[in-house]
């Protein structure tokens, strides 16, 4: 009887990658699935990325991940883009489609699909706090589907216009450059609150988001990117205030189980990944 023991490959690059969960968390669905996948975490100097693509390309993976430094780097490596990864210019998934690799953003992706739980973005008005690279393609996202206006809140004024550039150029969303000084209060015409900076990721546990929190009304979609912990402090400030919120973790489970439909073309299970990460992060 003939057997086959070659896996597929698939994969993540960055630096550091010693903390990143996402490998127990796709082993975690692969395995759930009985899907002959492996994922292997691989911490990659900016200086060998180029040898470490071309080593993907030769061993032939499915596709591979990329993090924090190599986002961006990463592109001139690759045989070309998505639609919202050359708009976002950043990748965080690489897939190969015929022979070829395809840099996408599954982030932005990942962060809608959580946001879709709770509201549709279509015609709506949202504001974002942050202006990185978590800001860039969450905001992107919402406006290619259809967001009505953002107000994009950052303290490096270069960033957040250029962010706000970036959006009343390639999208229809109407998009404003906010000065973050002080506590910033929640306009009334608006539907969804994001925070896409880093504050309050691990261990800068008790750093706030300055906002006036009596400008959170429960009307209000609420939704932080920080996967640990989940529950910050802007996530309790929020759900005490009687929004709907959507926790960092949304994003991270999302934007695997679609780089996972990228790769592998199955739709697996996101409470598996959910469940993997939560006990990571001790929820
Ligand atoms: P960047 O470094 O590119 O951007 C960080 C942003 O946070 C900037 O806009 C920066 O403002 C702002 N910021 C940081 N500290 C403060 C502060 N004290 N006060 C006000 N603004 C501040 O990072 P990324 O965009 O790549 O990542 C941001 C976060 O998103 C990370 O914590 C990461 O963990 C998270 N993330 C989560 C994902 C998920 O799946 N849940 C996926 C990807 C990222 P300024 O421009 O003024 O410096």
């Amino acid at each position: 009887m003939s057997r086959n023991f070659l896996s597929q490959l698939t994969g993540s690059f960055a630096m550091p990658a010693r903390e990143n969960p996402t490998v127990a968390m796709i082993e975690a669905a692969y395995q759930h699935h009985g899907l002959d996948w492996r994922y292997i975490n691989c911490e990659v100097h900016p200086d060998d990325l180029a040898n470490a693509v071309l080593g993907a390309r030769a061993m032939g993976w499915a596709g591979f991940n990329c993090s924090l430094p190599h986002k961006v780097a990463v592109i001139k490596h690759l045989d070309g883009l998505g639609e919202s990864a050359k708009v976002i210019g950043a990748v965080n998934c690489a897939v190969r489609r015929d022979g070829t690799y395809i840099g996408e953003n599954t982030d932005g992706k990942g962060f809608l699909q959580s946001l879709l739980t709770k509201i549709n973005p279509s015609g709506k008005s949202a504001v974002i706090f942050g202006a990185g690279g978590a800001a860039r393609a969450c905001a992107v996202e919402m406006a290619l589907s259809g967001l009505s206006s953002i107000l994009v809140v950052n303290r490096d004024p270069y960033r957040g216009q250029e962010l706000v550039d970036l959006i009343n150029k390639a999208t229809m969303t109407k998009a404003q450059y906010i000065s973050w000084m002080g506590d910033y209060s929640i306009p009334d015409d608006v539907d969804i609150v994001v925070n896409a900076t880093s504050i309050g990721l691990f261990p800068a546990v008790t750093a706030r988001v300055a906002i006036n929190v009596e400008s959170l009304r429960s009307s209000l979609v609420v939704a932080d990117i920080i996967p640990n912990p989940p529950r910050t402090r802007f996530v309790k400030e929020a759900t005490a205030r009687g929004c709907q919120v959507i926790d960092g973790l949304g994003m991270l489970v999302n934007q695997g189980v679609i780089s996972i439909k990228y790769w592998t073309g199955f739709d697996v299970d996101p409470a598996v990944m959910r469940k993997t990460v939560e006990d990571i992060f001790g929820v």
